[in-house]
């Protein structure tokens, strides 16, 4: 305890964006805070409250307006993002006028930096608010000086590579595709710079990464993003080697089917299997995905292949067929059970900033195979920053399965194969210093704990 200072009641809301990617880290955040003593309650839309199940943390909904449908049906972004803005506003107020009745009011929002109304809500009843930051201190970097007008869009060829303090030069391919091409995405280049615009009101922010692994682009910044480092927000039964029950997030917005996995997965020898996902929102093209399927084929390596529902039409025909003991495809499962499962030896991924940090807080190489957003700056330190993988290089038609083969050959047993496996297991230490009691992620987490609790 704080010394000369008295306990008071401490009640979090944390609010997420409504997608797999977002909720992950905000409930682990939410549970982190809660197993530390303070009162915390997630308030998420109506369609995804349902997946979610998770001891010690309350959760209530908020409406974005599409409650019955849940916003896979809404096509205009820009029309979602103003309808939670005006729904998620009011309903968060009422959320929090509620508990004020009930006798357990509310003392911090912890919103999704993508809604940075919810700040103005928490003003409006007078408590704190602190921004959570979602993709890497790097990618915030880059939208942070836009923001500041250091850096202008659109960024032209003879501005590249770029150079910005702390990052390494920046090339048209490493830079998030929002800025190569800001015409084409409107409304999500418009929510990334929001997350900056009334950012000097919040009284705290927080960013999912850590300080061994991106604390040099935090300085880089000098000073212009206020984020403290707080993550890998990862259940800590995968980094402390706590025996837990709680080996998951406990979102899930697809039934996991991660028991069929283990079973396979015991049924294979140690780094023997490449685990292949590309998240819970990309899609890729018939031709990218031929050129995947008939690449693990050709490898002749165990996979796992995670291909949600809906993707399943893509696969080139003859493909399902020709899959005998090597391969296994699932709809969804629970990754970090998988990525901590000792037959996975590498990981082909998108390199959403989850499954980046997941594969690296687990001592997973990987195989980055971005496709749009930050994903392709993820993909650059993956490469060439933390040696922790490779990047598959496109044609014009995306990654070629001769190229996908290559990056297998090299990641799982290839002359570099060692290093990068070194390199990986350097980063599982240094996660898990960070998060454990006593590192840098935990002191971070402390403080602002300290800060809530005691007066
Ligand atoms: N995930 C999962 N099961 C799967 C595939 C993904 O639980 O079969 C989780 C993964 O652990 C990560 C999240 O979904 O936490 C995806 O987030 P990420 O930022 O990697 O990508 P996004 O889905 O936002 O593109």
């Amino acid at each position: 305890m704080e010394q000369n200072k008295h306990r008071v009641h401490a009640h979090v809301i944390v609010v997420p964006y409504p997608s797999q990617g977002h909720i992950n880290p905000l409930l682990q955040f939410a549970k982190r805070l809660a197993s530390k003593g303070v009162k915390s309650t997630l308030a998420t839309t109506h369609y995804t409250l349902k997946s979610i199940s998770a001891a010690n943390v309350g959760v209530e909904p908020i409406s974005d307006g599409f409650d019955e449908t849940g916003f896979a049906q809404v096509q205009n972004v820009h029309l979602f993002l103003k309808s939670f803005r005006e729904n998620g506003s009011k309903s968060l107020s009422q959320l929090i006028q509620k508990f004020k009745d009930s006798g357990s009011p509310v003392t911090c929002i912890v919103y999704d930096a993508f809604f940075p109304w919810a700040l103005d809500v928490a003003k409006q009843h007078g408590i704190y608010g602190a921004a959570f930051f979602t993709n890497s201190a790097a990618v915030c970097s880059i939208f942070c000086r836009i923001h500041h007008g250091s850096l202008h869009l659109p960024v032209e060829k003879n501005d590249l590579p770029l150079l910005l303090p702390g990052l390494p030069p920046l090339n048209s391919q490493d830079l998030p595709s929002f800025l190569r091409l800001p015409e084409s995405y409107p409304a999500y280049l418009a929510m990334k710079l929001s997350q900056f615009s009334n950012l000097s009101k919040a009284d705290w922010a927080f960013g999912n990464t850590f300080e061994a692994l991106e604390g040099e682009v935090v300085e880089g910044l000098a000073g212009l993003w206020p984020g403290r480092l707080i993550g890998p927000m990862i259940p800590s039964a995968y980094l402390d080697d706590r025996i837990e029950e709680d080996r998951g997030y406990g979102a899930s917005l697809w039934k996991p089917l991660s028991e069929k996995c283990i079973k396979w997965l015991e049924t294979k020898s140690v780094n023997s299997v490449v685990y292949v996902s590309f998240g819970s929102m990309v899609s890729v093209t018939a031709k990218q995905m031929e050129e995947i399927a008939w690449g693990l084929k050709e490898s002749g390596m165990n996979f796992l292949w995670v291909l949600r529902e809906s993707e399943h039409s893509l696969l080139p025909n003859g493909f399902l067929d020709s899959i005998r003991e090597e391969g296994i495809l699932v709809t969804w499962c629970n990754q970090l059970e998988m990525l901590a499962n000792p037959a996975i030896g590498c990981f082909v991924t998108h390199c959403g900033w989850n499954s980046t940090l997941e594969g690296l807080s687990l001592g997973v190489p990987m195989i980055g195979v971005p496709q749009w957003a930050d994903q392709l700056t993820d993909a650059k330190f993956v490469e060439e920053i933390w040696e922790v993988g490779v990047r598959a290089r496109e044609d014009e038609k995306g990654v070629a399965r001769k190229e996908l083969v290559k990056c297998l050959k090299e990641v799982m047993e290839g002359e570099r194969s060692h290093e990068i496996r070194r390199n990986a297991s350097k980063w599982k230490k240094l996660a898990k210093e960070a998060i454990s009691e006593g590192g840098s992620s935990d002191k971070n987490i402390n403080d602002f704990v300290n800060h809530l609790m005691y007066a």
